[in-house]
């Protein structure tokens, strides 16, 4: 036995009795005489005391100790000495005196300290992953994250879902990104794919009749690297039959509520979930993943524009635009610098500019337009400006930031100035997880190139009063696909899938599938259709973000025990890798010329 108490788990229970203790030589501070070293296991640190008037052997081999060896003592519990105690520690009290020592492994000088800092570069920290994980706030947040999937498990299991692993080897068939291909060796020239989302494995366990499924489910996609994307993630993959849109809300509303409050003491919930549609979210707050920790909405100026004697105004409107505005309350001090940083931030969201109007401080009733400034004021009548204060509400000491052009950019731009004004602000508690549901999106995205694509994936229902517009609008088609949000990020989406094969013919169909596309990619799960189908719906929820966020980190690295880096490669293994000529000619594979 190496040893009979985890290192942080020393009590007063223990004092005076023998015990053993195991782990890494974290901190080591050798007065000559005494020799005191911090021993580490995952559950905290105990101080170790080595005294030669006890052991001189085990004194001598204390001295030879450095940082990161391993080694097991056994020794007395005794209680430090007034003024030595430390606070910081759950042990700090007390402290072993070793009586022998068992030298376990030795290690070379670690390239960073294991203590909790921010200096080491993540480079260095991904390449040496076991000493990073080795720091405390690292076990921590990886034993959150177990926290937070067993808590997943066991409310699960009580409402009656039954865990199915689904393949990871599976055929390539079309979900919104590009698959990851692995090429086969018993049918040479063949490939699978790596499962973007378990989709239509669990459509058909549902068509199996197991009712309620879920799974934590790792997730592959071969998309290009935006920030803080990884290649595999992981989900919450969830099926639920005989269920419309708010039965699988509502269970997952319960779950998060019960998850959160379990696994995160400190953070604060709010337990009402908002639900809004996607027209009332990009209305309201210009983005479908609106941050609701403040408000700072939006309002649509652009009737009262139509009487703007702006030519700026007047021919952006002509072709289509809107104008939309949010208020910055007590911003007035803001100076033409920051107005021309905040310009260029919004122009970089593809703004065209960015309108203000600066209200002074300190005016009682009535807003006189020559009380205020900003670039249009000139253009304006009292009248343009009473109605523009009276409709977005601003009052003396405020800042209306107006955006005029295409309706997805001023949202989106606007949406952004928005969140950037919470954070310069400082609006935004970040101890608080307020989750909203968003609704009714369209079906489909028109692309670049006129076509029809599923806004998430081809399998969602629309809505039963819209199939109308599926021949010859489909833009209009709402369909029952909803996301969970939560602080401004997605953390979820699902959807009531379709469930009928004709209806899911025409989808295909609108998408632009041949039928012989559709065979060969859909076939399977057509033909599965023909055999009594229960209506069903259910959810893929993000694990790592949803742990970050726990963890209050902005990174889903920081929860992720190996992820790779932003350029897809694994530093500790040094993936992705070539392989033997021997393994490219046993699967048939001959490479072109390698772009580095
Ligand atoms: N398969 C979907 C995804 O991974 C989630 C779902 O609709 O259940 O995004």
């Amino acid at each position: 036995m190496y040893r009979d108490l985890m290192c942080g788990k020393v009590s007063l229970q223990n004092l005076d009795k023998k015990v053993k203790l195991a782990g890494w030589v974290s901190k080591r501070r050798d007065h000559g005489q005494l020799i005191f070293i911090d021993l580490r296991d995952k559950s905290g640190i105990m101080q170790i005391v080595f005294n030669p008037e006890i052991s001189q052997g085990t004194h001598l081999k204390a001295k030879e100790l450095r940082s990161e060896w391993v080694i097991s003592v056994e020794g007395y519990v005794k209680n430090r000495l007034e003024g030595a105690e430390n606070t910081e520690i759950s042990t700090g009290k007390l402290e072993l005196i070793v009586e022998s020592i068992e030298i376990l492994s030795k290690s070379k000088t670690p390239p960073f300290e294991i203590i909790d800092s921010n200096e080491i570069s993540e480079e260095i920290r991904l390449k040496y992953r076991y000493l990073d994980l080795r720091r405390a706030s690292m076990q921590k947040k990886i034993k959150l994250r177990h926290e937070v999937t067993q808590f997943m498990w066991d409310y699960l299991s009580k409402k009656d879902f039954t865990h199915i692993e689904t393949p990871i080897l599976i055929k390539s068939t079309p979900e919104g990104a590009r698959d990851y291909v692995v090429p086969s060796r018993i049918k040479n020239g063949a490939f699978y794919a790596l499962p973007q989302s378990p989709q239509q494995m669990k459509q058909i366990l549902m068509v199996s009749g197991f009712d309620r499924y879920f799974q934590i489910a790792r997730c592959f996609r071969d998309e290009d690297l935006r920030a803080d994307r990884q290649p595999e993630h992981t989900q919450l993959d969830l099926e639920m039959s005989f269920v419309h849109q708010n039965d699988v809300m509502d269970l997952v509303e319960g779950l998060y509520i019960n998850l959160i409050k379990n696994v995160n003491q400190s953070i604060s919930i709010d337990n009402t979930f908002e639900r809004l549609t996607y027209d009332q979210a990009m209305e309201r707050f210009g983005s479908d993943k609106p941050d609701l920790r403040f408000d700072l909405e939006l309002t649509e100026l652009s009737e009262i524009a139509k009487n703007i004697e702006s030519n700026i105004i007047q021919n952006s409107l002509r072709s289509k635009s809107i104008l939309k505005a949010v208020v910055a309350k007590g911003w007035h001090t803001l100076g033409r610098r920051d107005f021309d940083r905040l310009t260029d931030l919004v122009k970089k969201q593809g703004a065209g500019g960015l309108i203000y109007i600066n209200i002074p401080k300190g005016i009682d009733g009535q807003i006189n337009l020559e009380d205020t400034s900003g670039p249009l004021n000139k253009f304006y009548t009292q009248e343009n400006l009473d109605q523009i204060i009276a409709e977005t509400g601003a009052k003396s000491g405020d800042v209306i930031f107006m955006i005029i052009g295409d309706k997805k950019i001023v949202n989106s731009s606007l949406a952004f100035l928005r969140s950037h004004i919470a954070k310069e602000k400082n609006l935004i508690d970040k101890n608080i997880m307020k989750f909203a549901w968003i609704t009714d999106f369209p079906l489909f995205d028109q692309d670049e190139n006129g076509s029809w694509q599923p806004a998430h994936h081809v399998f969602s229902s629309p809505h039963e009063e819209d199939t109308k517009f599926l021949d010859n609008d489909p833009g209009k088609v709402r369909a029952n696909l909803f996301d969970l949000v939560c602080n401004g990020v997605e953390l979820g989406s699902g959807s009531i899938r379709i469930h009928d094969r004709s209806l899911q013919e025409k989808v295909f169909d609108v998408i632009g599938y041949s039928a012989s596309e559709v065979s060969n990619l859909f076939g399977h799960l057509l033909d599965a259709f023909e055999y009594g189908v229960p209506p069903h719906g259910g959810m893929g929820l993000g694990l790592d973000r949803l742990v970050a966020m726990l963890s209050y980190e902005d990174s889903i690295r920081e929860v992720i025990a190996f992820p790779k880096t932003q350029s897809a490669s694994d530093l500790l293994f040094g993936s992705p890798d070539f392989i033997s000529e021997e393994q490219l000619s046993e699967l048939s594979i001959e490479l072109n010329e390698i772009n580095e």
